[in-house]
């Protein structure tokens, strides 16, 4: 994913992007285009963009392992600073560039963000029934006998207690 900026006069430009998933180094998790729409403020001294991604994923539910299609969204800024030396930054949202450049990839960028959006819990919903434990029927889907055995009864462990004296 490139933006040649040279392309572009100073001041703020809107730049859309779009990728094929595969293009970027993925591969199942994820389908169709990465879209990504960057603000760009140029300036003498420095290139400030800010970008929205947006990709399709497809995931298997924590709770029903069902599979589900949802859509990561997620942004991040990033300033690069024009340099007559050669430096390398070790801050997260900082590059340089040297003045012989003339564009800027930001696919490398553009798939670390995915990767850090993607929620660790994974739900299809976020009030998934999941499955029965007992007969592993899918819940969202149908209903089984088996819930109705357990006891909803708050009491039920005292009363155990009482008949074991
Ligand atoms: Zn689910
Ligand atoms: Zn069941």
């Amino acid at each position: 994913m490139i933006i040649k900026y040279t392309n572009f006069s100073d001041g703020i430009h809107q730049i859309n992007l779009a990728e094929p998933v595969e293009k970027l180094g993925f591969s199942d998790q994820f389908f169709g285009l990465v879209d990504v729409v960057c603000r760009m403020d140029k300036s003498i001294h420095q290139i400030v963009i800010d970008c929205n991604i947006n990709v399709n994923s497809k995931t298997i539910c924590d709770r029903c392992t069902s599979e589900f299609i949802s859509k990561i969204s997620t942004q991040f800024q990033m300033t690069y600073i024009f340099s007559k030396e050669h430096h390398l930054s070790d801050e997260l949202n900082f590059r340089f560039l040297s003045t012989e450049d003339d564009k800027i990839d930001i696919g490398k960028d553009v798939k670390e963000y995915i990767q850090l959006a993607v929620p660790m819990k994974k739900l299809c919903k976020d009030d998934c029934e999941g499955l029965c434990p007992k007969c592993g029927i899918n819940l969202n889907e149908k209903h089984c006998d088996c819930k109705s055995e357990t006891s909803n009864d708050v009491w039920e462990p005292l009363k155990k207690l009482k008949f074991n004296n």
